[in-house]
């Protein structure tokens, strides 16, 4: 049952723009604690949602050798069972595998059993291919709900969300998306090397699947990527996996 139809109209009317903000701003904390930025302004955390894609994630992994690159990917638990080579491959390459649920819904709208049997089929997807529980969640389109922080807490995972989306969901022009990424190169020329600038860095969020089916069409992505990261690169940024974002080495 949704939990929301239980509520009185009133309250729910009342309630809904804070609730609004609490369950999509990235850094609000309403809905429990959230990781939107990495502690140095130095690392740059790429991440990837919506995969395992067996039309993108290998050029990406190559992509991403290329330059050296460690990444997360948040996966969907369907899509790491149809694709168990392509989550081994990222692992294996030391890339960091997050849970972004088993069938991508919005979390918003699921009770918490819901909620708790979308991230244990996630969970145990990983974890039959890894032997690890992943660490790391990432909520399917950002919302969370008011139970989502206890849950996470019970399955020792970190809700992380972003500092910046530029939107690569949509079918636009790499052009478009390369424009839309800027703001990473333009905070890292302003405070990489000033002391006393910004002490915070970036968690950017990229798309390598489509939550609706496999082979999604993600090449812009790919495209905007092979034009800066070694344009990052030359500015200094460093390209940290979700573990090495918050200072001291968290074990995988
Ligand atoms: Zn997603």
């Amino acid at each position: 049952m949704n939990p929301w139809l239980s509520v009185p109209p009133a309250l729910l009317a009342g309630a809904a723009a804070m609730t609004a903000y609490g369950a999509t701003y990235p850094r609000s904390q309403l809905f429990g604690p959230v990781i939107s930025h990495s502690d140095a302004a130095r690392k740059l955390a790429l991440t990837f949602d919506d995969g395992p894609n067996p039309a993108i994630t290998p050029k990406l992994l190559e992509l991403l050798t290329k330059y050296n690159a460690r990444a997360t990917f948040f996966v969907v638990g369907k899509f790491a069972r149809q694709c168990p080579g392509l989550v081994k491959e990222a692992a294996a390459g030391g890339h960091v595998i997050g849970n972004h649920t088993e069938t991508h819904p919005n979390l918003f709208f699921c009770g918490a059993q819901e909620t708790r049997e979308e991230l244990r089929g996630c969970t145990d997807a990983i974890e039959q291919l890894l032997w690890a529980k992943p660490r790391w969640f990432r909520p399917p389109f950002g919302f969370r709900s008011p139970w989502l922080g206890e849950i996470l807490h019970q399955h020792g995972m970190a809700n992380v969300t972003w500092s910046l989306i530029p939107g690569d969901w949509r079918s636009k022009p790499a052009g478009w998306l390369i424009d839309r990424m800027k703001p990473i190169a333009v905070r890292a020329q302003a405070h990489l090397h000033k002391p006393g600038g910004a002490v915070s860095g970036d968690i950017l969020c990229l798309h390598d699947g489509d939550y609706s089916r496999l082979n999604g069409d993600r090449e812009h992505t790919l495209k905007a990527l092979e034009y800066w990261l070694p344009r990052w690169r030359d500015l200094g940024l460093e390209f940290v996996t979700m573990n090495g974002v918050m200072g001291k080495a968290v074990a995988a």
